[in-house]
């Protein structure tokens, strides 16, 4: 697998209207990783840039993937389908946002250095969308110990980051 970089221009990719798509290993996405029960697999990305009549520059994302999560109630794996669209409005360091952009729910305003690592923009969309408490639809606690505690998701959240 190359190691294909995903650091750029993303302004410059909006302002001329262009599309990036892209497929990276979940091991990749360091921080994803750390937080799945298992880095296995892969998470397909893509960014289309957009330049509306006002001059504003936006970008749709979309993030597709399957994640291995911890089911927090058989503790069994759990593929979780990762399905993520977003439209990002483009903002200089230090620019605010327009007024009517922070009551647009649809959009998210992103400010952008010159150069964005659109791997760490791709993990931070998928952290977002993790489920809090990942449940298989249909599943059984593992043997009954008594005390509901044991199996609580603080409990498994605190197993799980013992692990890293
Ligand atoms: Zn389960």
């Amino acid at each position: 697998m190359s190691q294909e970089s995903f650091v750029i221009d993303l302004r410059a990719l909006a302002r001329d209207g262009r599309r990036l798509e892209g497929e990276v290993p979940v091991s990749r996405l360091g921080r994803v990783a750390e937080s799945v029960l298992e880095p296995a697999g892969t998470v397909a990305f893509g960014f289309q840039g957009e330049r509306d009549g006002e001059g504003k520059l936006h970008v749709d994302l979309w993030i597709r993937g399957s994640l291995v999560l911890q089911c927090q109630r058989c503790l069994e794996a759990l593929q979780w389908p990762c399905e993520v669209e977003n439209r990002l409005l483009l903002l200089r360091p230090g620019e605010a946002p327009p007024e009517d952009e922070l009551e647009n729910d649809a959009e998210d305003a992103l400010e952008v250095e010159p150069l964005t690592d659109l791997l760490a923009l791709v993990e931070d969309e998928v952290l977002l969308a993790l489920p809090l408490v990942p449940r298989h639809d249909d599943c059984d606690p593992p043997v009954k110990a008594g005390v509901d505690e044991e199996i609580s998701p603080f409990a498994v959240l605190r197993q799980l980051r013992g692990k890293v």
